[in-house]
């Protein structure tokens, strides 16, 4: 069951431990494992500009410091500009049949802000041209991303120098014969100068405190405020350059771009989301939701829960996939979670001692021949991106034991047709009474009865929770292969919130 807002009364466990709501998951077909949030790793696929739809290259991008060049947004509510057309006199006022002279300004549909307001002269072409306003401190900004930039370039250098002095890998032609660069270049007759990037970089300017500061006009202590004319700090934070504090000097600005992101599982390192390339489409090319390919687990009825005596639930599953499945409820086995985790982690440290031992077992300073790699560094394993998640253990606890029932049920394919039929057509299949009360289409409803633990007291919330194994089939070995699509028992550990008891 989901919500838009409000609890999450059903929640499965992702293969990181985390309990997340179906609609959050993600499930990885090449895995075959559920992916939250967390287990997969998000990257920009394409940047465009959400008016004008026109896809822009992340280094074109990065040059306009990711604005739109041609797009404009309203400075008082941060909405797209739209460009008005006005008639000003004729083109030719001595041609009594001269067409309208034509003139355009920017106005804004949603709180009528527009360009005349503050004074921005009306163009006389629809496309632009529209007056950008000078940066004050441009000069003074360029000065120090400048020596940044050369204070980076010169660290840079100098580990690079370091680098080359351990390992003595390139014995340049100077080096060899004692003359050094720069007296080579006296020999020759050229000017001796270091180079660019090894001179020392020049600090900026620093600022300095001042205890002069301009006296506020009068009229802030004898006029009355008018808040209409103040501006409102998301509109100051809109242009940081210049913040203005009265509306009047308001300045259109231009539109931020916007991406489109892609998603992609951290253990194979597959997409699990990708969108469309075209900014005007709102469709995927992978979309490996877990809601298509999972069944949904919904709360249909709790009966009375009171400590001493089953209480009986009802529960809804569906089937989102084309193919028929087989679903077993099982013990939910924290236990066993638990354990595996543990397994992990005594896994990941064993990997580490022995990447350590490794490095440990060679000398450093194997003697090795001019221009070859050293020997220790093509004995280490290739270092690979470490992205995986950990797995955790699950920290949700349960107050109640679900009875296991004995019988397995199944739930055909979805058919969408099958929602405009009023037949109550069962598949002929052949249901344990005892768990099965309802079935439609891709649709059943199961009873089930729960137990609460001894202790808990009343108006405390009840938690329990079950393992589902469900018969996935998985067709993607299918589509490569051309075999037989892959039918595997997938397993979930789901937790159901029942209320206060
Ligand atoms: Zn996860
Ligand atoms: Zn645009
Ligand atoms: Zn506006
Ligand atoms: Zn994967």
């Amino acid at each position: 069951m989901s919500y838009i807002t409000g609890p999450e009364y059903v929640r499965y466990a992702c293969t990181c431990g985390l309990l997340k709501s179906l609609p959050n998951l993600y499930f990885c077909r090449h895995c075959s494992q559920l992916r939250c949030g967390f287990c997969v790793c998000p990257e920009v696929d394409s940047i465009f500009c959400g008016k004008c739809s026109e896809n822009i290259p992340s280094a074109e991008a990065k040059v306009k410091k990711n604005k739109c060049a041609n797009c404009l947004i309203c400075p008082s509510c941060q909405q797209d500009l739209s460009t008005r057309i006005a008639s000003k006199g004729v083109v030719n006022p001595d041609d009594s049949k001269s067409p309208a002279k034509k003139t355009y300004y920017l106005s804004c549909y949603f709180c009528g802000w527009n360009s005349r307001d503050v004074g921005i002269p009306d163009q006389t072409s629809p496309t632009g041209g529209w007056p950008e306003r000078e940066n004050v401190h441009s000069n003074r900004l360029q000065e120090l991303l400048d020596s940044y930039k050369q204070i980076m370039l010169s660290q840079k250098q100098q580990k690079e120098n370091d680098k080359k002095k351990k390992f003595g890998k390139f014995v340049s032609y100077t080096d060899r014969t004692g003359i050094t660069a720069s007296a080579l270049r006296k020999r020759i007759g050229i000017p001796d100068i270091p180079h660019a990037m090894l001179r020392k970089p020049k600090l900026p300017e620093s600022s300095t405190a001042t205890t002069e500061v301009e006296e506020l006009p009068d009229k802030f202590f004898t006029q009355e405020i008018d808040l209409l004319e103040v501006t409102t700090i998301e509109q100051r934070l809109l242009q940081p350059e210049s913040q203005p504090v009265t509306v009047d000097k308001l300045f259109p600005a231009h539109k931020q771009l916007s991406i489109k992101k892609s998603l992609r599982c951290r253990h194979c390192e597959r997409n699990v989301s990708k969108p469309e390339y075209n900014p005007n489409s709102i469709k995927f090319k992978i979309q490996l939701f877990a809601y298509y390919h999972i069944p949904e687990v919904r709360l249909v009825k709790v009966g009375d829960l009171k400590r001493g005596q089953p209480c009986e639930i009802i529960i809804k599953f569906t089937n989102p996939t084309q193919h028929q499945t087989t679903i077993t409820i099982l013990n939910l086995d924290l236990a066993e979670q638990e354990r595996y985790v543990e397994e992990q982690q005594m896994m990941d440290i064993s990997e580490n001692l022995e990447v350590l031992s490794l490095q440990f077992k060679q000398p450093t300073s194997l003697p090795s021949l001019p221009g070859s790699q050293p020997s220790s560094l093509l004995s280490l394993p290739p270092r690979q991106p470490h992205l995986t998640i950990k797995s955790r253990k699950i920290k949700q606890t349960v107050n109640s034991t679900v009875e296991i029932p004995q019988s397995v049920f199944i739930l055909p394919p979805r058919d969408d047709a099958a929602e405009y039929d009023d037949s109550n057509d069962t598949h002929n299949i052949e249901d344990d009474s005892n768990l099965v009360i309802w079935r439609k289409s891709n649709k059943v409803c199961i009873k089930l009865l729960v137990n609460i633990h001894e202790g808990e007291t009343i108006g405390e919330e009840v938690f329990c929770g079950f393992t589902m194994d469900h018969v996935y089939t998985n067709i993607i070995a299918a589509n490569f292969e051309n075999k037989q699509p892959q039918k595997l028992n997938h397993k979930v550990r789901i937790f159901l919130n029942l209320g206060k008891m």
